[in-house]
């Protein structure tokens, strides 16, 4: 469940593809819950997460989710798009080769994404957050108009929702305080929900020697009952986000039609 477009090419045997156009995702996912999988193994908040199970496509047919069929040639390509399900099989020896690729209107799919792990606590593939801080760089030294039409509202919510959940964190009393040097750099992740911290994170002083966090979203519920002081740490100050976001913003203006 990358979310990503992806790209196929084949340099030997035609194996048979099949796909699920993204319009009938949720189709899809709920036909697999309810009428794929066994009981027992419904129960797996990952279940559509691993690549491990192959049933006919005839399952979807009775259930009125749209397949498509497709043989793929030697030579040729074929392009997934984001939220699309595809599965396939070779009939001999096989030869392949994939990329996953992503174009700046990808981005609001990727929002999508990085809250679908999150309910699902799973490890992003792509840390959102932390992709439009790199995007925003990357815009404001080369002014891609696309890029900066689909980032400007994507940075705009990271903004809205950290200015809400730290305001929340400081009117219930938690100490604020900026990343220690040593962590600048360091992938945190959310012990409840999988969230890369990229931004901002959370934590009691036991957390501090365990090495765990969590996002602003959890803390209440990672927290633990030992600890009075939880701090809030700041890796990316809200000015900065703000003054970052007014550049994205200056960029777009100053664009030549
Ligand atoms: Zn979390
Ligand atoms: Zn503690």
């Amino acid at each position: 469940m990358l979310e990503t477009g992806s790209l196929l090419i084949l340099c030997s045997l035609c194996p048979h593809r099949y796909g699920v156009p993204a319009h009938a995702a949720e189709q899809f996912e709920q036909t697999c819950l309810t009428q794929v999988f066994p009981p027992a193994r419904r129960q797996r908040h990952d279940l559509l997460l691993t690549k491990t199970t192959m049933f006919s496509p005839a399952y979807l047919v009775k259930a009125c989710v749209p397949v498509y069929r497709g043989v793929q040639h030697p030579g040729e390509f074929m392009i997934t798009f984001p939220r699309a399900f595809h599965a396939g099989f070779s009939h001999g020896f096989s030869c392949a080769e994939s990329v996953n690729f992503a174009l700046p209107d990808w981005l609001p799919m990727g929002a999508l994404s990085s809250k679908m792990y999150r309910e699902l606590s799973h490890m992003p593939v792509i840390p959102h957050d932390q992709l439009l801080f790199i995007l925003a760089r990357q815009v404001l030294s080369g002014h891609r108009a696309d890029t900066i039409a689909m980032l400007q509202p994507q940075l705009s919510m990271l903004l809205a929702d950290e200015s809400r959940l730290r305001a929340l964190h400081r009117e219930a009393g938690y100490h604020f305080a900026p990343v220690a040097s040593s962590e600048e750099d360091r992938s945190l992740y959310c012990a409840r929900c999988r969230h890369a911290c990229y931004a901002s994170y959370v934590r009691c002083a036991c957390d501090e020697k365990r090495g765990f966090c969590s996002c602003l979203r959890h803390c209440a519920e990672v927290a633990c009952d030992k600890c009075k002081k939880v701090t809030v740490y700041e890796r990316v100050s809200l000015a900065e986000m703000e003054t970052m976001l007014a550049a994205v913003r200056q960029a777009g203006v100053c664009l030549p039609f």
